[in-house]
């Protein structure tokens, strides 16, 4: 899933190059695309895009009176559409221009997950958005301290929840905790001032270098592109310490980490796979 890097630079490509071009229409390929009805795609229609930004993981396109607020999900791309085909592969909804190429929202796969939410500027506040906690750029030291007391679970769930720090994935999760130098088991409530300031100072770190690199290319990457020093990178050796990179799988994802850096060299096991990791 793109995550906040992906998503910030692409917001940042497409002001580049949509910036003022003014919208003539909105076109959902199914119903499941446009998650609101009120108010209408319509109102935006002969305004100009005033710019994309992001919120968590979301894109907002900026019409002025009204706002697309776009998530991506796991398959999601939002690309420059030149062809403007009537049928689209895995499309599933475009923005018209008046000159210049649309873009089309489209999503691989058969979830179905991705989509558009269009809502007054005014009601930003409200849903979807309304579900995010702060930005992860957004922490300092005292304020995950805070949260980090508030609310006591583990290191690698907290990171990946959207409503406790926006922004994150199952990647940065890992590479943040990797950074840290904690274990992703950790329980927040423990972790103090100290554990606070070490994982704000990773997340600026291991965003700046996705930002970097996601920065410097014309389109979106994948996720196996990315780059990392645990996520997808099990079974070679720790860049930092040359230990070899371990894993705990769930059925949605892998929680990738150095025994020796993170774990003072246990190595994590849980009632699923524990059996695996001999
Ligand atoms: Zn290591």
């Amino acid at each position: 899933m793109p995550e906040l890097p992906e998503v910030q630079a692409h917001a940042e490509r497409l002001t580049d190059q949509f910036r003022g071009a003014v919208l003539t229409g909105f076109v959902p390929f199914n119903f499941t695309a446009l998650k609101t009805v009120l108010p209408s795609p319509k109102t935006a229609y002969g305004n100009p895009l005033l710019g994309v930004g992001r919120r968590g993981k979301y894109l907002l396109l900026d019409f002025g009176a009204v706002h697309f607020v776009i998530h991506l999900m796991q398959g999601g791309r939002l690309l420059v559409d030149d062809k403007q085909s009537p049928k689209p592969r895995n499309g599933q909804a475009r923005f018209a221009f008046a000159d210049g190429p649309a873009l089309l929202l489209t999503e691989a796969g058969r979830e179905r997950r991705a989509g558009v939410w269009c809502v007054a500027t005014d009601a930003l506040a409200g849903p979807p958005l309304d579900r995010l906690g702060p930005d992860a750029l957004d922490y300092n030291g005292a304020t995950l301290a805070a949260a980090f007391t508030a609310d006591n679970m583990r290191l690698h769930g907290f990171l990946r929840n959207q409503r406790h720090i926006a922004g994150l994935g199952r990647m940065l999760a890992n590479e943040v905790c990797h950074r840290a130098q904690l274990s992703p088991f950790a329980m927040t409530g423990k972790l103090g001032a100290v554990g606070a300031a070490a994982v704000v100072a990773a997340i600026h770190d291991a965003v700046a270098e996705g930002l970097a690199y996601e920065r410097a290319r014309s389109d979106m990457s994948s996720s196996a592109d990315r780059p990392g020093r645990v996520h997808h990178r099990v079974g070679e050796p720790c860049p930092v310490c040359a230990a070899t990179i371990r894993s705990v799988s769930y059925s949605g994802y892998t929680v990738a980490y150095c025994p020796t850096c993170q774990t003072s060299g246990k190595v994590l096991a849980d009632n699923t796979t524990s059996k695996f990791l001999k």
